[in-house]
């Protein structure tokens, strides 16, 4: 059997003990990774040749009871994975170096540096437990020596859990679960559906449904304008600067999360409405230049909405965004060349049909994606 793993990242509930302890857990994740990036920079400073990692780990686990023994109080996979991770980071910038010597480049051309000491500027950061020390019931999750924490929603997915990590950002406190699914039988029904992704709406289908932007979204975005004014309107540096900022991080965060879920919501629909589902991909970088619409797609999740459909449903079928579908009249083939953005309904002049923009766009995506696949 196939199998696919997901991640599912939950805001926690922590009491102000449990919360200490998080800090306390990602700090010692942190301690460890510090002080084995100390020993392999020296060794590399002098050019010798360079630790193995799993030798710093024993050595590490040999004299934390006595010298470390704040590391005894919370798990034991917090200092576990730093190691982990070092052999992750180490194996990524030796790959790299000899993909250089290849002349191959990453594709945004930087270099993966020799791993760097974590600073407690950057948040509080993170630390993972292991699948065999986490368990999850209904809104709760065990973590060894903290006990049962609150989490603020369910686990999204019934299946083996791989891992967990638990991360900060902006004073909140998440648990991103991975969970390994047996690969999704298909069983929605065998036709095409096209789909425009929407400026206004978040989404319109060719059967004419509509996803409409969540409302609370749109509350939280306004939110965010009015924090924004604020904010500018603070002294730099001042008390209540300092208090306008944080309140715009969290604000940021919630967003991403709300944002998350309207994607989830839509993408799980649209995925059991039809087997193959047509979408116009939209270049987005180049769109990025015109800020107003940018600012409506980012909001949507664009590239977000494409990935999950991209594993929810069978088959994706991308239309070239050179395709006219929203100045195609779906009854006639007309193309309307006038068509201007700010129109959201128009009669076509080829055969006087009124047609709402984002439903016929929607219409002609899926035309054009039975064609490409062949469908009748
Ligand atoms: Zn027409």
């Amino acid at each position: 059997m196939n199998t696919i793993q997901r991640a599912h990242k939950i805001r926690l509930n922590p009491t102000p003990e449990q919360e200490q302890y998080f800090r306390q857990a990602a700090g010692n994740a942190r301690f460890a990774w510090n002080w084995a990036v100390a020993l392999m920079r020296a060794a590399s400073a002098q050019q010798m040749t360079l630790p193995l990692v799993g030798d710093l780990k024993a050595e590490f686990n040999r004299i934390k009871r006595e010298q470390f023994p704040f590391m005894l109080d919370t798990t034991k996979c917090a200092p576990e994975q730093a190691f982990a991770d070092l052999r992750q980071a180490l194996a990524n910038y030796f790959n790299d170096i000899r993909k250089r010597k290849n002349g191959k480049r990453r594709k945004d051309g930087k270099r993966v540096g020799f791993p760097r000491f974590n600073s407690r500027k950057r948040g509080y950061g993170s630390f993972y437990v292991f699948n065999d020390k986490f368990t999850v019931q209904g809104h709760w999750m065990k973590v060894p020596k903290l006990g049962w924490g609150n989490m603020t929603e369910p686990l999204r997915f019934q299946g083996k859990i791989m891992s967990a990590r638990i991360s900060e950002r902006a004073g909140y406190w998440f648990v991103s679960i991975q969970v390994q699914l047996p690969e999704p039988e298909q069983t929605a029904p065998e036709r095409v559906i096209g789909v425009d992704l929407g400026v206004k709406a978040l989404a319109v289908d060719s059967d004419g449904e509509v996803f409409e932007n969540q409302k609370h979204l749109a509350a939280a975005l306004r939110k965010l304008r009015r924090v924004n004014r604020w904010l500018a309107r603070k002294q730099k540096g001042s008390k209540n600067w300092y208090k306008a900022k944080r309140k715009l991080a969290r604000l940021h965060v919630r967003i991403a999360n709300l944002r998350a879920d309207a994607t989830h919501k839509l993408t799980t629909r649209l995925a059991a409405k039809a087997s193959t589902i047509a979408l116009e991909t939209l270049n987005v970088t180049g769109m990025l230049k015109n800020r107003k619409l940018a600012r409506a797609i980012a909001d949507a999740s664009f590239s977000e909405i494409v990935r999950q459909l991209g594993y929810k449903a069978v088959q994706v079928v991308r239309i070239d965004p050179f395709y006219p579908s929203s100045k195609t009249c779906n009854e006639c083939g007309h193309i309307n060349y006038a068509l201007t953005l700010a129109d959201r309904v128009w009669t076509c002049p080829g055969c006087g049909t009124m047609l709402d923009r984002d439903g016929n766009a929607a219409r002609n995506i899926r035309d054009e994606g039975r064609r490409l696949v062949g469908a009748a």
